[in-house]
């Protein structure tokens, strides 16, 4: 039997530099359903596995916030480097007032600049040589300091949001096209729907555009039914998931890690809690948005009161 799931949203928040690896785990387990593996000594191994893998954007879901002296050393260096996958500001500190050369970045990013750039400073600031490329760079930068993780006291480009929810394969296939933004989904290789795990049966989403009671929520329902029914007998055959997923429809349930900086997520917002966009996707857009306005309310104002008051849509 088909189970029905409704869409939700959550934030997956980060709040200390120490803190970085169970919130990598926790986004990276997404793709493989393996939530359930997670202990105390997991998360270690888990992204030793993922870096040695090359799978390599998952470590993207966790963003760290450096500051460093206006010097004029630290300006060329920034300048002189076509760095790529970082923000940088100058911005007045609120916490001191001095003025400070801000930059933030994934780890991915961080470490991708430490490859390509030999620009090690940020690696070895964050302080946890799981992610170092070398352990032996000199600094190009004077004075790198960690500010925070994930958000902070700095302008919103440095501010980065994680967010888990539960929508459809046709809303993450819409949604995953925002390039500026990163995603772990529940991936269709490696979950084999077939098997005890997942109870034997395959998990479809309400879909918030067909009435439940019509014509047309039977017409869905009854071919939801019929590809479960190949599903499970293709698996009988010996199916592996790789063919197995060739079988599942837009409605196909689907869990969706992604992050984003505050200036991303409000032009994701403006494309996707718009009338023009399906509706499946403003749903899981606007529960977003209002998850956001509620923890902060001082950056999400106008499109909170544009899409979920309705003051325009
Ligand atoms: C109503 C609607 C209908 C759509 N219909 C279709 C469709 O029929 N077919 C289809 O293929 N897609 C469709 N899309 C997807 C759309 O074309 C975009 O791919 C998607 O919305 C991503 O948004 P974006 O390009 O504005 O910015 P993002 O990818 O979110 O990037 C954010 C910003 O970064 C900058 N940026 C990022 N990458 C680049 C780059 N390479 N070069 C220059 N600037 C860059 C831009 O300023 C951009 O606004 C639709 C989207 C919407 C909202």
């Amino acid at each position: 039997m088909v189970k029905i799931v409704k869409a939700d949203t959550e934030i997956y928040f980060l709040q200390q530099l120490s803190d970085i690896c169970i919130h990598i785990e926790k986004c990276g387990r997404t793709c493989y359903k393996s939530e359930d593996k997670i202990t105390t000594e997991t998360a270690i191994p888990f992204i030793k596995g993922i870096l040695k893998s090359g799978h390599e954007s998952v470590i993207e879901h966790a963003n760290i916030i450096f500051s460093m002296p206006v010097t004029e050393k630290n300006y060329r260096v920034l300048t002189m480097r076509d760095i790529r996958g970082l923000n940088i500001s100058v911005e007045r500190d609120p916490a001191d007032g001095v003025e400070k050369i801000i930059v933030s970045g994934n780890m991915r990013a961080l470490r991708d600049i430490a490859r390509q750039y030999d620009v090690h400073d940020f690696l070895l600031a964050a302080g946890n040589p799981l992610f170092y490329i070398t352990e032996s760079a000199k600094p190009v930068f004077d004075g790198v300091k960690v500010e925070s993780v994930q958000t902070s006291r700095f302008s919103e480009q440095h501010n980065y949001i994680t967010t888990h929810s539960v929508c459809d394969v046709g809303a993450y296939k819409d949604i995953t096209r925002h390039r500026l933004a990163s995603f772990s989904i529940e991936s269709t290789r490696f979950c084999n729907y077939s098997k005890g795990k997942f109870g034997g049966e395959l998990t479809m989403l309400e879909p918030c555009n067909i009435d439940k009671g019509t014509e047309m929520y039977s017409e869905w329902l009854g071919c939801m039914e019929m590809i479960e029914k190949a599903y499970m007998k293709m698996a009988a055959l010996g199916g592996k998931s790789d063919q197995l997923r060739m079988l599942l429809p837009h409605s196909a349930k689907a869990d969706m890690i992604m992050s984003a900086n505050i200036t991303e997520w409000k032009h994701i917002f403006s494309l996707r809690c718009h009338k023009a966009a399906h509706p499946s996707v403003q749903l899981v857009m606007k529960m977003m948005l209002e998850a956001f306005y509620k923890k902060w309310p001082a950056f999400f104002e106008a499109e909170y009161q544009r899409f979920i008051c309705g003051e325009e849509v």
